[in-house]
């Protein structure tokens, strides 16, 4: 019998299959379709169109083990985590199906085989809750399953009906839940099947969708009912396992004992590191595969809650006394434990650590900072007896030290604390004004209002430049002036231009827009750039250079086609520079920025390490090969669900339409993707990369160039080359040779003129020693020297102290604009005389400041003329 996690998880599918259920793999965690979705929260989310009837999938029945996230949005288990025994921010899904197939009577009848008949759970642990008016569950569940009435439980809307939303599909459900005894949760006598506790753990929830709610709330029967049902992997693990608490299942004691082991402790023994434990054990799988399927820890949606679970954990370790980043290990933990089920988290294996790895490190340089500042904060609060955490004092450890709210309010709750939520919402709008502030002024938003009210004035253009550039019959639909609808603008003035069609490829996707001109029978207009800021309409700005532009005239669109051809050239290589990068460096880049003009490419993508000087090679070499192959680059339309199963690159988290546009080169690359490019790869020419750098945590940048530009680049780099030859005398090929020679020899002089110096600062100060007189006992040389340089000033006048063996020497120098003072005090009079008090006095004198030691100080000053006056007052400062 299946006994651990992953055997469970087989056996669900295969007993579905034997069904009649088609296996399908689990979707990603960021849906597909539904961008008011956070995540993946239940197995039904890759099927919602197939329950509205919108998709035919080719099956009718289906089974899954569904990837799930709620830590966030709608389902938000994260506070649970860690505190309960069955809540995980990441879990599995195991689910079967029916579209408009099987319904209620089957769908009872396997789920109560499945439990008594495979995987054996007792039937006397078993309740079962239904909706309070499905007496059809309620007679299948008694009469045909016999499961005695007292042990069917019925249940209001709120926890028992399901809908999908205001309208649409719905239907009442019906749970399954498992008494763990009276010994597991709340413990108190009367608890039962409605209690929140762990004890009645619910394992599965079976939805019949049969009803279609319209907009007054009339539940009208569907004519084809449909089957959803989730039930939880670990859930069902631990009752299988006969263990109270998921993370006492195989699924999650190989992370507990790696995090056991990290810390120096033993799980069990402590309920508050067991939170801790839980806590990280939990959240490293949900990182894991958080970023696995391409959310990468930013400040926004996604990749913000990506953020907190891991600070979150990463906190939890700091708790258990851990002090070094440790969840990338965990991490890998997690994907020995599950690469079987998910073989793509090997190839993403090592992508996954360094970013985790990446992002503590740079948590844990505030950390502290952040967590002595709240201790500190709340000690003050806790003597005033107070008890909320003021939202200014949230809002600077949000700003400044990286804390989610969140997870100061974890931080806190423990002392009693709450946040002043409303007063960090005010911190946060002030912020946003500021940054609001600083976009203002740029003329963008009056110009934005105006193309809103034309679009929803029903304006529309069509784009219809992908073949050729030069186009006769366009029309003028509306024209703007200084960013307000006009009738016509006259010469000279600037204005925008929306035409019916064009040619004009309006900036998108990281491409520039085309520039050109639009001539009509009374005007000529120069485009200077092209535009799209709203889906509908493109808009070609510029300026009118002859007569009048009217709205309804005729136009013909001429663009300028050679830098067209470079902008597409420029295109194509960074389609060719992606699939190169994929083949040097793996499966894990992703495209996260791009842009394209007539001078050349960046392309940004995800990647940890610097790419190496080979690396680099093969790269330019593998993508001028694709060049070189000249095969067609051939363009499609077809529907976005057919276009991701052909596994064409998309980019992370774009919104693309229901249809969308393929760009394909041979076998190699395959884009979801609206720019202009060439015909040919090889009519790319040439790519050469200029440039590579990290741009972010985790995003590096690519600069190249193509075509014309590429050579242009090579001509001018061997331009450099010959000169730099000429000027050596060399050969091109044995420049470096010689420029190592010369720096050789640049060293090797350099040592001599440093022994020359000395050499000679030796000799002068034998001449030197002459002028030293005595002042008040001492013997002092004050002179002035030609040595411009203030070690060789030092060294001098460490020569003359040695000679001297007793005294006070002052050394000035002058230097252009500047002039320099050293004072010395050999060590038996430093007792009394200070040379840095000495200095302090003379400073002034020459514009300037210093000091330094008893025995050694030095000054700069910005008056050299005065150099003279310094010498006298040393006298003077010596006899008083
Ligand atoms: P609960 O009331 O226990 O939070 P739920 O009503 O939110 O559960 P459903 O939305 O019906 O659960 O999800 C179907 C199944 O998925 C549940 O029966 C359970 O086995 C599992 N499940 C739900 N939420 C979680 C979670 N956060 N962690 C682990 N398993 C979960
Ligand atoms: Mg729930």
């Amino acid at each position: 019998m299946a006994k651990t996690g992953n055997e469970i998880r087989e056996s669900f599918l295969k007993y579905f299959e034997s069904k009649g259920h088609t296996r399908v793999a689990s979707s990603s965690l960021i849906p597909k379709d539904d961008p008011t979705l956070l995540f993946t929260n239940a197995g039904m989310v890759q099927f919602k169109n197939a329950f509205l009837g919108l998709e035919n999938r080719g099956y009718t029945r289906a089974a899954t083990c569904q990837k799930c996230a709620r830590a966030g949005g709608k389902h938000n288990d994260l506070e649970n985590v860690g505190v309960t025994a069955r809540h995980h921010t990441f879990f599995e899904m195991l689910g079967n199906f029916s579209f408009g197939d099987y319904f209620k009577e089957e769908a009872i009848a396997w789920a109560w085989e499945y439990l008594i008949d495979v995987v054996k759970l007792p039937k006397e642990k078993l309740w079962i809750t239904i909706y309070e008016d499905d007496n059809e569950a309620f007679e299948i569940w008694n009469k045909k399953m016999k499961v005695p009435a007292d042990r069917i439980v019925r249940m209001g809307e709120k926890s028992n009906f399901w809908i999908m939303g205001e309208t649409g599909p719905c239907g009442p459900c019906s749970e399954i839940l498992y008494d763990q005894g009276k010994d597991t949760g709340c413990g108190r006598p009367e608890c039962d099947v409605h209690c929140d506790c762990d004890r009645h753990l619910e394992i599965w929830n079976n939805v019949f969708t049969q009803f279609d709610r319209d907009e007054n709330g009339n539940l009208n029967p569907l004519a084809r009912p449909s089957i959803d049902t989730g039930m939880g992997l670990e859930r069902l693990t631990a009752v299988i396992q006969g263990v109270k608490s998921n993370y006492d299942t195989d699924l999650f004691t190989p992370i507990i004992r790696f995090v056991e082991k990290t810390a120096g402790i033993t799980y069990g023994q402590n309920t508050e590191n067991d939170v801790s434990i839980r806590v990280i054990a939990d959240h490293s799988r949900a990182v894991t595969f958080l970023i696995g399927d391409g959310i990468t820890p930013s400040n926004e949606g996604r990749g913000y809650v990506l953020r907190r679970i891991l600070r979150r954990a990463a906190r939890h370790g700091k708790l258990l006394g851990i002090n070094k980043p440790f969840l990338n290990q965990s991490a890998q933990v997690v994907i020995d434990m599950m690469k079987g089920v998910y073989p793509d988290l090997v190839e993403k294996a090592s992508f996954i650590t360094k970013m985790i790895l990446n992002e503590e490190q740079r948590f844990m340089e505030t950390l502290d900072a952040g967590l002595r500042i709240l201790n500190d904060e709340t000690a003050a609060l806790k003597k005033a007896k107070k008890s909320v955490l003021p939202g200014a004092l949230v809002f600077k450890l949000y700003d400044t030290y990286g804390f989610p709210t969140d997870l100061t309010a974890d931080i806190v709750r423990h002392d009693g604390f709450t946040l002043d939520n409303e007063g960090f919402e005010a911190e946060m709008e002030q912020q946003r004004e500021r940054a609001r502030g600083a976009w203002k002024g740029s003329g963008e938003e009056a110009i934005s209002e105006c193309y809103l009210k034309a679009s929803s004035s029903g304006i529309v253009s069509e784009f219809c430049g992908y073949d050729g550039v030069i186009k006769s019959d366009a029309k003028v639909l509306a024209v703007f002036v200084d960013g307000k609808p006009a009738d016509s603008a006259l010469e000279g003035q600037k204005a925008e231009i929306i035409l019916d069609t064009t040619t004009f490829y309006g900036e998108s996707g990281g491409q520039t827009g085309d520039t050109g001109y639009l001539e009509g029978a009374s005007f000529k207009f120069m485009v200077v750039d092209t535009k799209k800021p709203i889906d509908k309409f493109i808009v070609h700005k510029g300026k009118v250079l002859k007569g009048e532009i009217k709205a309804g005239a005729k136009a013909q669109l001429i663009i300028d086609e050679e830098r067209r051809k470079a902008i597409a050239a420029n295109h194509s290589g960074t389609h060719v520079l992606q699939a190169s990068l994929k083949a040097v460096l793996g499966d894990h880049i992703k495209q996260s920025g791009s842009q394209v003009n007539e001078k050349g490419l960046r392309f940004d993508f995800t990647h940890f390490s610097k790419i190496s000087d080979d690396e680099m090679k093969r790269i330019e070499e593998i993508a001028n090969d694709m060049i070189r192959k000249n095969v067609d680059v051939k363009t499609e339309v077809c529907a976005l669900e057919d276009a991701l199963k052909t596994g064409a690159t998309a980019v992370f988290d774009e919104k693309y339409g229901a249809t969308v546009r393929i760009v394909k080169m041979g076998e190699m690359s395959m884009e979801l993707c609206g720019g202009t490019h060439v015909k040919r790869t090889g009519d790319i020419g040439l790519l050469k990369v200029l440039h590579e750098s990290a741009i972010a945590a985790g995003v590096r940048r690519i600069e190249a160039v193509t075509g014309k530009e590429a050579l242009a680049h090579v001509q001018k780099a061997e331009e450099e080359l010959k000169r730099t030859a000429a000027l050596f005398k060399s050969g091109q090929m044995e420049v470096y040779d010689r420029a190592e020679k010369l720096q050789k020899q640049t060293r090797e002089l350099e040592r001599e003129l440093e022994a020359m110096k000395g050499k000679l600062a030796a000799r002068d100060s034998g001449d030197l020693m002459g002028q030293a007189r005595e002042i008040g006992g001492v013997k002092v040389l004050a002179v002035e020297v030609s040595i411009v340089d203030v070690k060789t000033l030092r060294d001098f006048g460490d020569k003359l102290r040695d000679k001297m063996g007793s005294g006070i020497i002052l050394l000035g120098s002058k230097a252009g604009e500047k002039a320099m003072l050293l004072c010395m005090v050999t060590k038996d009079l430093t007792g009394k005389y200070h040379a840095g008090n000495i200095i302090k006095e003379l400073a002034p004198l020459i514009g300037g400041s210093g000091g330094g030691r008893p025995d050694m100080a030095q000054a700069g000053g910005t008056q050299p003329e005065n150099l003279g006056k310094v010498f006298p007052v040393l006298e003077k400062l010596l006899t008083k």
